[in-house]
């Protein structure tokens, strides 16, 4: 049956069927992507590809690696003083276990109005969304306002080495004139309560700062006494780390997450108050708190131990991994803080890292992002909160593009995203894509 479209929408009804194909058979590629280089995006990428050219635009397939394939498209927007805008999504997805799931995670099923497989909402269905859209306005002759500029990219459940750091390093000039970017992890319906459907915008992303931990000491047999043990050095040192409580550091998305999410609850604080204390206020948020508790502080949890290769011999060195993450403008105090709680015994370095990013939330762009979740949810509440881990957005930050975590689905009750995101059962309902076409019609179309 069809759906009604209103009239200032381009979206028809082969545009809403097409979410729903191309989210299926882009779950059918299978596009795993276990670290190491161990992953081939090329056939989704010659998929995507296939279907922007039929739609008249002129996709370009780059790789820095075979089989490593970013597929980047331009939309010629009808402002030519308007700067352009950045829609992109990665085609890798992480690994998934047949047998712990109900129907098989590369199979892309559609049951009951649910499609299922691994990139369901990570995220092959902004990938299908996007392509339905940029489709639907090639039919109705539609131009959006500003350039829109589409990336599928490689490599985002890794290093983004083969995916968009090396579009943001080796081909920048594709991107020229783009301000903003919108992408994954965000304008999902989260039910915070009976009545309260939210729909939280990312506005920012913690940095990551993986931590690689060598003590050294003297080595030597395990029956004598050894004062100068690196076991026992970098066992206080991770001890140290993994129970260090962070101080608060509130940026200014989060403040603004947390005013808004009080006032929902019927609550004004005044975070500037002495004795203002986050983790009771965010006590009284009930289910909202887990969208900002995160992400009121750096953090720093002990991964990985590695030591000794006999009980009866004491090793030179011993080496540790932390995955630490960085709240905006918490860079300083992170460093200063593992210095001091390393020691002098225990050197640290950075395995991995990247930096932070901080959108604005009283910006044009985050208004109109609000705005078109809520013409077609006026019952939903849009909250802007930080990520607590990274994206995309990081490398593209590098080329002065501001980010927002922004890939609409309405979602049920009951339905856990978070929980699904990375989950066994990943999957998403035919109606949150559809709704997701129709926001992101709208959006990208008058941005
Ligand atoms: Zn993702």
């Amino acid at each position: 049956m069809a759906e009604a479209t209103g009239p200032r929408e381009s979206v028809d009804q082969q545009a809403l069927d097409e979410s729903v194909t191309f989210t299926s058979e882009l779950i059918r590629i299978d596009t795993t992507n276990r670290g190491g280089g161990d992953c081939r995006e090329r056939p989704a990428a010659e998929y995507v590809a296939e279907r922007l050219a039929a739609a008249g635009l002129e996709p370009t397939l780059l790789e820095r690696t075979p089989g490593r394939t970013n597929v980047v498209a331009r939309i010629p927007g009808t402002d030519p003083s308007a700067d352009a805008l950045l829609v992109h999504g990665h085609l890798d997805v992480v690994p998934a276990e047949a047998a712990d799931w109900t129907v098989h995670p590369f199979s892309g099923e559609v049951r009951d109005g649910v499609v299922w497989g691994r990139g369901a909402i990570d995220m092959k269905n902004m990938d299908a969304m996007v392509l339905a859209v940029v489709r639907a306005w090639a039919r109705a002759g539609v131009r959006p306002r500003r350039d829109i500029v589409i990336a599928y990219t490689a490599d985002e459940e890794a290093s983004a080495d083969d995916g968009s750091g090396f579009l943001a390093d080796r081909h920048a000039g594709l991107f020229e004139g783009c301000t903003e970017g919108i992408s994954e992890s965000g304008a999902f319906t989260f039910h915070a309560g009976p009545d309260l459907p939210l729909y939280p915008i990312a506005a920012g992303e913690r940095g990551t700062a993986w931590l690689k931990l060598t003590a050294h000491g003297k080595a030597g047999h395990g029956s004598k006494v050894n004062k100068n043990n690196a076991v026992s050095t970098l066992a206080e040192a991770i001890a140290r780390i993994g129970k260090h409580e962070w101080p608060v550091r509130l940026t200014p998305t989060v403040r603004a997450a947390l005013t808004e999410l009080a006032a929902l609850h019927g609550i004004h604080p005044d975070l500037d108050a002495p004795g203002f204390d986050v983790d009771d206020l965010l006590g009284k948020l009930g289910p909202a708190a887990e969208l900002v508790a995160p992400t009121v502080r750096n953090s720093s949890n002990p991964t990985m131990l590695e030591a000794g290769y006999k009980v009866n011999v004491i090793p030179g060195h011993a080496t540790a991994f932390v995955d630490g993450r960085m709240v905006p403008g918490g860079e300083d105090e992170f460093h200063a803080t593992l210095d001091r709680l390393t020691g002098p015994d225990v050197d640290w370095e950075f395995h991995h890292r990247e930096v932070p990013l901080q959108a604005p939330v009283d910006s044009p762009t985050f208004a109109k992002l609000r705005a078109a979740i809520e013409r077609f949810d006026p019952a939903g509440h849009v909250v802007p909160y930080c990520m607590s881990g990274g994206t995309d957005a990081k490398q593209f930050s590098r080329l002065g593009i501001t980010g927002y975590g922004f890939s609409p689905l309405k979602l049920p009750v009951g339905f856990d995203y978070q929980a699904l995101f990375h989950g066994v059962d990943e999957r998403v309902p035919v109606e949150a894509l559809h709704f997701g076409v129709r926001v992101l019609d709208h959006y990208l179309r008058t941005a």
